[in-house]
């Protein structure tokens, strides 16, 4: 007799609302925006108070101060509210800022909707689904039917202005023992990733394959077709990556990654090729991946590893910006033929193999605790004490 497997890791599943609900959600949205504005307003007001000890309000605490505010809403409930502040008390801990930015509900500027739930308030009424006394109906409801448990989510809304149910729920992953023991992935330009056994993923050419397209577009003025492309661009970059790291986390039990970062280098002459690569994503899917499948995702500095022998060890690699068109290259010190992206990807795997090994790669800072005090007063601090 099949033993049914156990659900075990907790995946994001999307479903795409059907038109109908929007207005409704729309509406919710609005509400959600208020919500959040108000949260940001009371909680800079604690920490900045006119006088006597400032106060850094957590979600709890502003959960307490909206008590009652369902009144005042039509469409979300109690739940939604609290989950506003949540996230709210969450993101403001996480830039350690007094003040967020404001959600717009309307203009050009507007916010995407976003309407977050907890899990009992969604509840399944036949194929549809009942949230906050409306009815809304998703696109493959099959295979919402196949789902009988999940937890707090969301429905957000994309810059089309197509609305999607994000359901949080349990699935199954069956357990594919790894063939390979190791691999050093390399991040680039030239191709997006290179392993150290020599697999390459072309580099995307999602956005340039339809630039031209966005670019007619926007010139006639078709704002909604221009971002119709751009949201195809993003999927067709993310539909390489999903296939390529689906893949190194089926094969390889330990997988090593660069830590390039692309925020830094978006601000270069190469920013539209190194934002079409999608490095920070290709992360993040190996990292999860990787997880639900037992496996060991690690990020290494990439620092020298394209310039480091990984024969010898030697830095007779090409270095500095001249270099980067060097794609095969002779190590002076011991006479081995490179090519640029597997000797830094197998650079990365020594480096991942035991922390910290060649040549100055040692494991990037880790990221300092929230601080309770807002940034820009101890900036200011800081000034008024270096001009004194
Ligand atoms: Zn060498």
């Amino acid at each position: 007799m099949p033993e049914t497997p156990i659900p075990n890791v907790i995946r994001t599943l999307r479903f795409k609302l059907r038109r109908e609900g929007v207005a409704w959600l729309e509406a919710a949205a609005v509400e959600v925006n208020q919500v959040w504005n108000w949260a940001n307003e009371v909680s800079y007001k604690a920490a900045r108070p006119y006088s006597g000890p400032s106060r850094w309000l957590s979600g709890f605490d502003l959960d307490k101060l909206s008590t009652g505010a369902t009144k005042c809403f039509e469409h979300v409930g109690a739940d939604t509210i609290q989950k506003v502040d949540a996230e709210f008390a969450r993101r403001r801990r996480q830039f350690r800022k007094a003040k967020l930015r404001w959600r717009v509900s309307r203009g050009s500027r507007r916010s995407l909707g976003w309407v977050p739930f907890k899990a009992a308030s969604i509840r399944r009424n036949g194929r549809a689904l009942r949230f906050c006394g409306k009815t809304l109906r998703v696109f493959e409801a099959d295979r919402f039917l196949g789902i009988d448990r999940w937890r707090d989510g969301c429905f957000c809304q994309d810059a089309v202005g197509d609305w999607w149910l994000c359901l949080p729920a349990p699935v199954v992953i069956e357990d594919i023992p790894a063939a390979e023991v190791d691999v050093g992935i390399d991040l680039g330009l030239h191709a997006t990733a290179t392993t150290s056994d020599g697999a390459v993923l072309d580099a995307g050419r999602a956005y340039r394959d339809l630039e031209q397209k966005i670019a007619t577009a926007q010139r006639r003025g078709h704002k909604r077709h221009a971002k119709r492309l751009h949201r195809k661009a993003s999927r067709r970059r993310a539909f390489a990556l999903h296939r390529f790291s689906r893949k190194m986390a089926n094969t390889y039990q330990m997988i090593v990654v660069g830590d390039v970062s692309s925020p830094k280098l978006a601000r270069t002459r190469m920013a539209k090729a190194i934002l079409d690569s999608g490095w920070g994503l290709l992360r993040m899917q190996l990292q999860y991946k990787g997880e639900s499948a037992g496996r060991c995702v690690r990020i290494v500095s990439e620092r020298n590893t394209s310039r480091t022998c990984s024969a010898c060890g030697a830095l007779s690699g090409p270095a500095g910006v001249n270099g980067l068109r060097v794609r095969l290259w002779v190590c002076g010190e011991c006479g081995c033929a490179h090519d640029r992206d597997v000797n830094a990807a197998k650079n990365i795997l020594a480096a991942g193999r035991c922390s910290p090994s060649v040549c100055g790669n040692e494991s990037s800072p880790r990221h300092a605790p929230p601080s309770r005090t807002p940034r820009p007063r101890k900036a200011r601090k800081a000034r008024d004490g270096a001009a004194a």
